[in-house]
């Protein structure tokens, strides 16, 4: 196949017959986001590179390797590879910072990174992601990580393991840092390339690397909790007991650092051993110095972003269910051409009550339709004859049992019954694949 037939390494197509999968998960974070009181934030796709140098941290793997970016007119612009920094960029830049706190936005979009591909991880990947902004308190840890739990929830996923830590504030990390460059000096030489470097800029990265080797040197280095100053951990315990109080279990991972450079105090990971070795399914924290870092005042904030393309093959490999796939509700059949503007008109009265109704378009026998009507798997199928179309009558045909009654078609009230809205759980409950 020619190159430009395939696409980019490491994106995916959504075909129609995987559509419902993505609407089952968006329907279910969009409505568990509203719940909690976020509203919908849309952001750009790219943004100035700066943006993420000045967040994201110059020192992680993010910034380093993985950043796509363009030089356009002599401004250097790079596809997002997160949500939090453009967000953040969005709310100071229409002045929400200066109403009233906290501010609560949620995002579902597209992240950029250039990444090895493997099962679920891609170089073009989804997040849906809330930010909060404005509060301190550790009720806020808690119910952000309250609104991941309950999307998880909804969905059905079982086996996810909320893992919960603190890497503390620019003070308490300063001596953590040092204690982890002495720890790891002596072993300098075994590390690799990247984390030799990361113990000069920035020792703590060295924690989230992803070698097995290092892993092994990283098992005993010193853990932040021991290093916490009195108000991180003061804050930590009331996260834990807001925790409590919500009735979420979780258990404390000091390994836990995030890859990203904004965090403080609070940070958590999802993870679910169900998709092999890319198991966190939704990672995020608190960044309380983000805000001012990025020119704004003072505002504490935080949040989290969940990975789609991981959600979505987690609820495939626990065998869950989604949506039912949208499917030709009803099918008009003329049986012959002077049936066919009776169908059309059919057709649209059908559309207006929100039925997806649909007709002949290739000019076909009433034998070929009836075939086609079968192959697209419709609901219904309407027969319409010249000498029913004098009485104002069609047949209606349920394909799924076979059963046939005349119907006026003056009225297109017989299809109501399947298109009233239902619940999400009848919804979600209701099939398989
Ligand atoms: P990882 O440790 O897996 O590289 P990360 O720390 O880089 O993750 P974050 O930046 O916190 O990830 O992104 C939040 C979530 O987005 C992740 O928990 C994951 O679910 C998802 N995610 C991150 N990178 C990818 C990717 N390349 N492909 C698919 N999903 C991803
Ligand atoms: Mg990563």
């Amino acid at each position: 196949m020619a190159n430009y037939l395939k696409r980019p390494n490491g994106t995916e197509d959504v075909t129609p017959a995987q559509i419902h999968k993505w609407h089952t998960v968006e329907q279910v974070v969009r409505q568990t986001a509203e719940s909690f009181g976020f509203s919908e934030m849309r952001i750009p796709t790219f943004e100035t590179t700066e943006l993420f140098q000045r967040s994201v941290g110059e020192t992680t793997d993010v910034v380093q390797k993985e950043m796509y970016s363009v030089i356009a007119k002599e401004t250097q612009f790079t596809l997002r590879p997160e949500g939090t920094a453009g967000t953040i960029r969005a709310m100071l830049q229409n002045g929400m910072l200066a109403e009233a706190l906290p501010q609560k936005v949620y995002y579902i979009l597209s992240c950029f990174r250039h990444e090895r591909p493997q099962a679920g991880r891609l170089r073009e990947f989804h997040q849906f992601g809330i930010e909060m902004a404005g509060s301190q308190s550790p009720y806020a840890d808690a119910e952000v990580i309250l609104t991941a739990r309950t999307v998880l929830n909804t969905l059905g996923l079982k086996d996810i393991v909320l893992n919960l830590n603190s890497i503390g504030c620019p003070a308490c990390r300063a001596k953590y840092q040092e204690a982890l460059k002495a720890y790891f000096e002596p072993h300098r030489d075994a590390l690799c390339e990247t984390c030799q470097e990361r113990l000069v800029r920035n020792p703590m990265r060295l924690l989230d690397c992803k070698s097995a080797e290092d892993q092994a040197i990283a098992k005993d280095a010193p853990v932040i909790l021991d290093y916490l100053c009195e108000e991180c951990k003061e804050h930590f315990e009331a996260v834990k007991s807001a925790l409590t109080e919500m009735g979420i279990e979780y258990v404390v991972n000091p390994r836990i650092v995030r890859g990203l450079d904004y965090y403080t105090k609070t940070v958590f990971e999802f993870i679910t051993t169900s998709i092999g070795a890319q198991g966190t399914v939704c990672a995020g924290g608190r960044y309380d110095g983000l805000i001012e870092q990025l020119g704004g005042q003072h505002i504490p904030a935080l949040g989290f972003g969940m990975g789609l393309e991981r959600l979505i093959l987690t609820m495939e490999k626990q065998g869950l269910s989604f949506m039912e796939p949208s499917v030709c509700n009803v099918y008009l059949a003329p049986m012959d051409d002077s049936a066919r503007p009776a169908a059309l008109k059919f057709a649209n009265a059908l559309r207006e009550m929100g039925v997806r109704a649909e007709f002949d378009l290739l000019g076909r026998t009433f034998k070929a339709q009836m075939k086609y009507a079968n192959k697209i798997a419709a609901k219904y199928l309407v027969v319409l004859g010249s000498n029913e179309l004098e009485q104002g009558t069609g047949k209606l045909k349920n394909m799924q049992n076979g059963e046939q009654k005349e119907i006026r078609l003056d009225s297109a009230e017989h299809f109501t019954a399947d298109y009233t809205e239902i619940s999400l759980s009848e919804m979600l409950g209701s099939s398989a694949e």
